[in-house]
């Protein structure tokens, strides 16, 4: 879940690696650390909160220093302090070691290393690797017979395959070894990593994001992999040490996609690309003249997906409520039988996997560990999996059979907002080529692509009306308890709603289906309670205005977005925010705008920091 990056190279690695924290820094911040190598000697500085925390412990950067590695913390194990801060070293100080993922069985290796007498200092699964790498490098180094290692091969790398052997759970790894000054090892089970191949240097890294201002050709390593690094050049094995080849890829978006421009936020810059966003995803893929969606990575499946009678879709957090959006779609349009499934528990509960079932994984990072592990998981059962996710040549899209990326542009904002509506994009697209398949008549499809072609225009308007929402967020921002209530397509949105507002403004919020919201939520409701109801118009209109009535009659202060021209909803109304009239099916690429902007403002007027909200952490890679 956090990010971990190392260098070697010709420069001072210590001002990169912080450069490259800090674009890492959206993963994971609630310690940082780093390591340098030279001389023999493994200097560690690590520190509790931000990576600007770090820098204030920093000695000045050495020339002599040209390799290193350091690490941003999201804690697992062991609180978010200094001591528990990454790099960890083994005991012997010869081993630095910075990890992302979580190693399940720590406490019995722990166990089993204190019996040799080797001694811990922190709370963490990692500090288990170090030592376990710091044991068999003693080991092999003392010459005893039952470890030593091949002839050909160095006695760290070996060391490192001994010691992963022996880990259960998942690791990004990137290691260095005092006696190695010219060696950086990485290797990866289950937690992204990449290699970005620069003109005689490398930067090892969780994400593309640390990688892209050096070089933009990089390698993917896959899970239970490693590669060896030196000034010569590198070697990919598996971690048994069997040699594999790797192709050289490149890296998709720029170092100006990654940067925050003049935005004081990513997740505002993020919000006010969305119409960018949605025409990059839908280019190409939406055929106007011949009423036909093209989905190019889906061809060879799309006659698979029409026959099925059963398709699941599983996500977490915000793209679960995509997900939602998407059952809706899909039964609508082109009848499937679809049901939409936590990630997370998807696995756990025996789920009915027949000969055509389908399942898609939708996840904005391709990382998310409970939507890959359900992805593997319906994949050893037999279904066809597809993938719809952002980030190219993430682990999710190499284990599905097949799928649709977003191209939505690297999302940094920890709160999720382009990837969401692109999400909705993909969902729909993917809906309406299948309904015109099977169910709806070419007329109809044409009819729906044509107003999808509108939706980015329409989203620009609504953008408009950001100081104006920021307005209403003000007239409410001493609430704690806000509701956001929709019914239909809308239903979903407004889940999405209360999370945006609960992960970065960390008020309490309900998502709610506005009818169930008598069956027992209504009892919140007291003088003012916000309640944000998207009322626009569509097949349930008159229904949510009964809802907000029973509302407004206990008090509530009323909140709504609404189509714009409609009249008759201001008497409903405490403050009211307009969208564009469109299709109920694809309202959702539209009332979400408001909501996440309120989210925004909400935060920024509380004094919370938006791309770093407490406890978070983009694309949570574990389970
Ligand atoms: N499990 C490790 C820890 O708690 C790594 C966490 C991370 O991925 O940041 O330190």
């Amino acid at each position: 879940m956090c990010g971990i990056v190392g260098y070697l190279g010709r420069k001072a690695a210590q001002p990169i690696l912080i450069e490259a924290l800090k674009r890492l820094e959206y993963r994971g911040y609630d310690s940082a650390g780093i390591a340098t190598l030279s001389d023999g000697v493994i200097k560690i500085k690590k520190e509790q909160g931000k990576i600007s925390k770090l820098e204030e412990i920093l000695d000045a950067p050495s020339n002599d220093e040209k390799l290193g590695i350091a690490h941003t913390r999201w804690a697992t194990h062991g609180k978010p302090n200094q001591l528990n801060a990454h790099p960890h070293s083994d005991w012997t100080g010869k081993i630095a070691v910075v990890h992302n993922g979580i190693i399940e069985n720590h406490a019995t290796l722990k166990t089993w290393l204190s019996s040799k007498a080797v001694d811990f200092v922190s709370e963490t699964d990692t500090e288990v690797i170090a030592n376990l790498i710091g044991y068999f490098y003693s080991e092999v180094n003392s010459g005893k017979d039952h470890t030593q290692a091949p002839p050909d091969q160095n006695k760290f790398e070996w060391s490192v395959q001994r010691a992963l052997a022996e880990l259960h759970g998942t690791y990004g790894l990137a290691i260095l070894c005092a006696d190695f000054p010219k060696m950086l090892i990485g290797a990866k089970k289950g937690s992204p990593l990449i290699l970005g191949v620069g003109e005689g240097e490398y930067i090892l890294a969780s994400d593309a994001a640390a990688i892209v201002e050096h070089t933009q050709k990089a390698i993917y390593l896959s899970n239970n992999e490693m590669v060896t690094i030196t000034p010569d050049g590198f070697n990919t094995k598996t971690i048994d040490n069997v040699a594999v080849s790797k192709e050289l890829h490149q890296i998709e978006f720029s170092l100006e996609q990654i940067e925050i421009g003049g935005f004081a936020h990513y997740m505002l810059k993020e919000i006010f690309e969305q119409p960018e966003a949605l025409k990059t995803c839908m280019g190409g893929r939406i055929d106007r003249q011949n009423n036909r969606i093209k989905l190019g990575g889906l061809a060879s499946y799309l006659r698979e997906l029409t026959r099925t009678k059963h398709l699941i879709l599983t996500a977490c957090g915000t793209a679960f409520h995509a997900s939602l959006v998407g059952e809706f779609l899909f039964e609508h349009l082109a009848r499937i039988p679809t049901e939409t499934e936590y990630a997370s528990e998807f696995r756990y509960r025996n789920p009915i996997i027949e000969d055509q079932t389908v399942v898609i994984s939708i996840s904005q990072s391709g990382e998310t560990a409970d939507t890959l592990a359900a992805a593997e998981y319906a994949k050893e059962r037999g279904a066809t999996v597809l993938g719809i996710v952002n980030v190219v040549g993430s682990s999710i899209a190499r284990t599905t059979d097949a799928g649709i990326y977003l191209h939505a542009g690297p999302e940094i904002g920890v709160a999720s907002t382009k990837a969401f509506t692109a999400q909705l994009a993909v969902l729909t697209m993917l809906a309406i080529e299948l309904g015109r398949r099977k169910n709806i008549s070419d007329t109809e499809a044409g009819r729906l692509i044509e107003e999808l072609s509108a939706i980015p225009e329409k989203i620009s308007r609504i953008l408009k009306q950001s100081e104006h929402i920021k307005e209403i967020a003000s007239a409410n921002i001493k609430k704690n308890n806000w509701l956001f209530l929709g019914r239909g397509f809308n239903y979903p949105v407004a889940l999405e709603g209360a999370l945006k507002l609960k992960e970065i403004s960390y008020i309490h919020a309900e998502g709610l289906p506005a009818a169930e919201m008598k069956h027992g939520p209504i009892a919140l409701i007291s003088n003012g309670t916000p309640a944000v109801f998207i009322a626009t118009l569509g097949p349930q209109y008159d229904k949510i205005l009964g809802n907000i009535s029973e509302v407004r009659a206990r008090g509530g202060k009323i909140i709504v977005v609404a189509t714009e021209g409609d009249e008759s909803i201001k008497q409903y109304a405490d403050h009211l925010i307009t969208i564009p009239e469109a299709p109920e099916m694809l309202q959702p690429m539209l009332t979400v705008l408001p909501l996440q902007i309120l989210a925004y403002h909400a935060a920024v007027l509380r004094g919370k920091d938006v791309d770093k909200p407490r406890n978070l952490a983009k694309s949570v890679t574990v389970e």
